[in-house]
């Protein structure tokens, strides 16, 4: 799924997963809808479509304000966050991210960290989306926190558990949000291997919005 170009030498990797209608989305969400307004096919001068979609569709980020009532919106995101050095870490727990594993990796403060778990390429390849997909636990969420890194991705369409009974304590988005860390969910990390990349991924400048789809593309450093 994961598309490849080179020019000048790099090799850029599309992270990002195709936007189109039947992609899977959770049950709580609006279903994404490419209408096509106009359409030389059917007669019309030009190609016009409008899009309905969450902006938690596909691949896409969360700004603070996604759990924090007085966070940074997704308009406000210093571009740093996502633009630059990025290292992707292969996840071997098949269930969920802890942070024993995480420790094995000498995070350093400042990272911007790529989680490959058994998510993919599972994940999007089921025609539905899948409940049983690997995601942080909140110790793990807590251990990046202390590690200091600007920013987590992970290729599921949430950094959290599906199945969390816990409603008491702060969960892994709110650990992470919590703390300034910015998220982008819903990449697609297959046939992509561990290591240092140049990250080049941007949100939509939506006003006091809480998150954007965004078009993610690594280069191997
Ligand atoms: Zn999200």
């Amino acid at each position: 799924m994961s598309a490849k170009s080179s020019k000048a030498g790099s090799e850029w990797i599309d992270i990002s997963v195709t936007l189109h209608e039947g992609m899977i989305a959770f049950s709580s969400e609006p279903l994404l809808q490419l209408e096509r307004r106009r359409s030389i096919a059917r007669g019309h001068k030009a190609n016009n479509t409008t899009i309905h979609m969450s902006v938690h569709s596909g691949t896409h980020m969360d700004a603070p304000r996604h759990f924090v009532a007085d966070g940074k919106t997704i308009d406000q995101m210093p571009f740093d966050i996502t633009l630059g050095r990025a290292r992707v870490i292969e996840i071997t727990n098949p269930v969920s991210i802890k942070a024993e594993e995480l420790a094995q990796h000498n995070i350093k403060r400042g990272e911007r960290i790529l989680l490959k778990t058994h998510n993919s390429p599972k994940f999007w390849q089921a025609d539905a989306i899948s409940m049983d997909y690997l995601y942080i636990t909140r110790g793990a969420a807590r251990f990046l926190v202390e590690a200091g890194v600007k920013l987590v991705g992970i290729d599921a369409l949430s950094v959290g558990s599906p199945v969390d009974p816990d409603t008491t304590t702060p969960d892994t988005h709110q650990i992470l949000l919590g703390n300034e860390i910015w998220i982008i969910e819903g990449l697609n990390l297959t046939g992509v291997n561990p290591g240092n990349y140049n990250l080049i991924c941007l949100p939509l400048k939506l006003k006091d919005t809480e998150g954007s789809p965004v078009r993610a593309i690594i280069s191997k450093l």
